[in-house]
């Protein structure tokens, strides 16, 4: 008889197919009427739950069970701004783990329902009690109170990251070297939430192109990653966590790219409006960062993003209203042109 654990491990396997090997598109557009260029984007809205976040979630699961850091029933206990909670919600009760998501109260009514509607537990925390710090601290907690509880600590998890360079990255490396012109990428970027995107997949695409530049994208009402301090709020959910994340390593990396908020909603909408692909507000804001690499390193290559979900989650939010354009914004001048997907590996 197949021992639990066998089982689970069985699972997870077996979960690998609906989650990772994306599509990825190639989207053209104009900027100030000039020349057609495109960006290739790898769509993570496609994955399990709808996030990117499915990748680490179950990576960091497969690990757990192949180091004996978990046990078949233990409570997965994580502090996570939204699709992390979703992804651990619905896979951990998949694999038979009770889950108790910790999140600040100000996140969309949507991701807590979400969550909720997986069967996970959630523990709301405000601002007074610490908001995103003060999650962290509460699981910490939680932990030192119960040794059936397995913390899976995103912000310094290294298989975070290594979900990422051994799945996302490898893919992306995979579909580029599939398309007939050999493409030779001159940027990735990706807006930092945990920093697990832009290090694991930066990690890989430096071993096929070691020239490539790797830019994390932060919001400009939020530039903690510039200022190394906490301040400001803004809307793109999912970034800027108002700390600096333990497995981002900022010296490793290339010039830090800054979007208004706004700036991403509007693009997020054009996506929407101009292509009818619907995501969420941080696609909105990695398209716009990678146009803004593109036009100014002047690169013809490609410059490659993700979209980390789409934008169901976010139907409560300023998404989906008229969002005022201001004074510096890019997106006025793009002109979006159509996308082509490459093929799957
Ligand atoms: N966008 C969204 C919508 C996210 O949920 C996240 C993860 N927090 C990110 C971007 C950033 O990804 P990472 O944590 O890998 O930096």
């Amino acid at each position: 008889m197949l021992s639990t654990i066998t089982k689970i491990k069985d699972k997870i396997n077996g979960l690998w197919q609906m989650v990772g090997n994306t599509p990825m598109i190639e989207v053209s557009y104009r900027y100030r009427d000039g020349v057609e260029q495109a960006i290739w984007v790898k769509c993570e809205h496609y994955n399990l739950t709808g996030s990117i976040k499915d990748r680490m979630a179950l990576y960091i699961l497969q690990k757990a069970y192949e180091t004996e850091a978990i046990r078949p029933g233990d409570t997965i206990i994580e502090a996570t701004s939204g699709n992390t909670g979703i992804a651990f919600a619905s896979i951990g009760n998949m694999l038979g783990h009770p889950v108790m998501i910790i999140m600040p109260d100000w996140m969309s009514k949507e991701r807590i329902e979400i969550i909720k509607s997986c069967g996970a537990k959630i523990h709301l925390v405000s601002k007074e009690q610490g908001g995103f710090k003060g999650s962290i601290k509460i699981a910490e907690m939680m932990k030192q109170n119960d040794s059936r509880v397995f913390l899976p600590r995103q912000f310094e998890n290294i298989y975070n990251a290594e979900a990422h360079e051994k799945t996302t990255g490898r893919e992306i490396g995979h579909q580029l070297l599939l398309e007939k012109a050999k493409i030779v990428p001159c940027a990735f970027i990706a807006g930092v939430g945990t920093g697990g995107t832009i290090m694991g997949v930066g990690k890989y695409l430096r071993t096929l192109y070691p020239d490539i530049k790797l830019h994390p994208l932060e919001p400009a009402e939020s530039p903690t990653l510039s200022t190394k301090t906490k301040n400001g709020s803004h809307r793109i959910q999912g970034i800027s966590d108002e700390f600096i994340p333990d497995i981002l390593n900022l010296e490793s990396l290339d010039k830090i790219v800054q979007v208004n908020d706004g700036d991403a909603i509007l693009m997020a909408q054009k996506l929407g409006q101009e292509l009818g692909l619907a995501v969420g507000i941080s696609s909105g804001a990695n398209l716009l960062g990678a146009i803004k690499i593109q036009q100014e390193h002047k690169c013809k290559e490609a410059v490659i993003t993700v979209f980390p979900d789409s934008n169901k989650k976010y139907l409560s939010t300023d998404l989906v209203n008229v969002e005022p354009v201001k004074d510096g914004y890019l997106s006025p001048d793009i002109k979006l042109t159509g996308y082509r997907p490459l093929p799957k590996i």
